[in-house]
């Protein structure tokens, strides 16, 4: 758990009434044991910062992979304290880290036993616990991965949604029966084509309109096609939420990275220009509610070996400063903290993602600058990542963690 500290800083602060970054003002914010206590006129601070920098809420990443678990057996290419230096290093005060662990959180004693290492991180983390017949305890988050299990009829996923009523539910969706027919094809993306991503997208949102009665989150949507079909479930008032991810909306099978070709598997896969285009314009929409990571880091032995996933959590604050002017600054702070904030709510009953009185005083500073991903070492263990040598717009300057400075560039 961070410790909680005394700050007061001074820079202009990314505000969603502002039509452009231009637009902000300058304050100083005083953190006292941990939350924000005041946000007045300037007046200085410990901290002072430029007006090529701005304030926000801190980071949150719905979606990362933080390997460890109580077995330790994939500690060698993560662990909570290296996903959480890689996370401050992207501009991430919390996150919601996956439970696909060989260990997997699936008991209250296992969740527990996970909870203990968390809490070891230098970032606020919420764990899934993994979805199977039903819930194992009030409380917590659950992660669906789509199996043959659940592959058959909407009727089924019904039954499924009915045992979990009332449980926040992130969902994986590649329909595992396209996946099956396709088993045989040359290309990862051949493998698993977006066909299979729609038609488990309209299957899941079909029996959520059967019975509406838990919020389904889609994680890393990555075709087309789905923005549609979510925009109409919001239209009719489900319980729908949806991420897309970093690497979805920059790279497409085109532009990933020449030398790294071989690292380019990811589930789903990386897709055309139309996707990207079309995930933004649904970001920019509200259809897509939040920008994540889905860190999942392996080594370059394992990615020469075909393993899906990238890292991400340390490329996500340079990645976001592009979208400040791409979407607006109040969507941009919806999709980086404002949407996870509910999230966070409902799962530690604290206020993330405001800077105001009385909120967790973690928050993100931005440089508008050039900048990029740092390389020499990676704070992640992998020891690679898809986004260095790239330019972004900008970098992330310092993080503030409750009150305490805990990255600096
Ligand atoms: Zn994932």
């Amino acid at each position: 758990m961070p410790a909680r500290g005394d700050l007061a800083l001074e820079g202009r602060v990314l505000a969603p009434e502002a039509r452009t970054a231009g637009e902000c003002r300058r304050a100083t914010i005083r953190i006292a044991a941990g939350a924000i206590a005041e946000v007045a006129p300037p007046r200085g601070g410990d901290l002072v910062f430029g007006d090529d920098c701005l304030i926000a809420p801190g980071f949150i990443d719905l979606h990362a992979h933080c390997r460890e678990d109580p077995s330790g057996a994939h500690n060698y290419k993560e662990d909570f304290q290296s996903a959480g230096a890689a996370a401050l290093a992207g501009g991430i005060v919390a996150l919601a880290d996956m439970p696909n662990n060989p260990d997997p959180p699936s008991t209250p004693e296992r969740w527990a036993a996970k909870r203990r290492l968390a809490d070891r991180a230098p970032i606020d983390i919420v764990l899934f616990a993994p979805a199977r017949e039903a819930p194992f305890q009030e409380g917590i988050p659950y992660k669906l991965y789509l199996s043959e299990r659940h592959a058959g009829s909407e009727t089924e996923l019904a039954d499924l949604f009915r045992a979990f009523a009332g449980a926040w539910l992130a969902v994986h969706a590649e329909d595992p029966a396209v996946l099956a027919e396709r088993r045989g094809a040359a290309t990862h993306e051949e493998r698993r084509p977006r066909e299979a991503e729609i038609a488990a997208t309209a299957k899941l949102l079909a029996a959520l309109r059967a019975r509406p009665c838990l919020h389904l989150h889609f994680c890393h949507v990555s075709a087309a096609e789905c923005v549609p079909l979510l925009r109409a479930a919001k239209a009719e008032g489900l319980p729908v939420s949806a991420e897309t991810c970093l690497h979805h909306l920059l790279f497409d099978v085109e532009t990933f990275p020449p030398t790294l070709r071989a690292y380019r598997n990811v589930n789903p896969p990386l897709r055309t220009a139309a996707d990207r285009e079309a995930l933004l314009e649904g970001l920019r929409a509200s259809v897509i509610d939040a920008l994540a990571t889905d860190h999942a880091p392996h080594t370059p032995a394992e990615k020469e070996r075909g393993a899906p996933g990238f890292p991400g959590l340390d490329a996500y604050g340079a990645f976001a400063a592009g979208l400040i002017e791409r979407l607006t600054p109040a969507r941009f702070l919806e999709a980086t903290s404002g949407f996870a904030a509910g999230f966070m709510r409902r799962f530690t009953g604290e206020t993330f993602g405001a800077v105001a009185p009385g909120a967790v005083g973690s928050l993100t500073v931005l440089a508008l600058r050039p900048g990029g991903v740092r390389k020499a070492p990676f704070p992640t263990k992998c020891g690679w990542s898809p986004y260095a040598g790239r330019v972004f717009p900008g970098e992330v300057e310092a993080v503030i963690v409750r009150g305490v400075p805990a990255f600096r560039r």
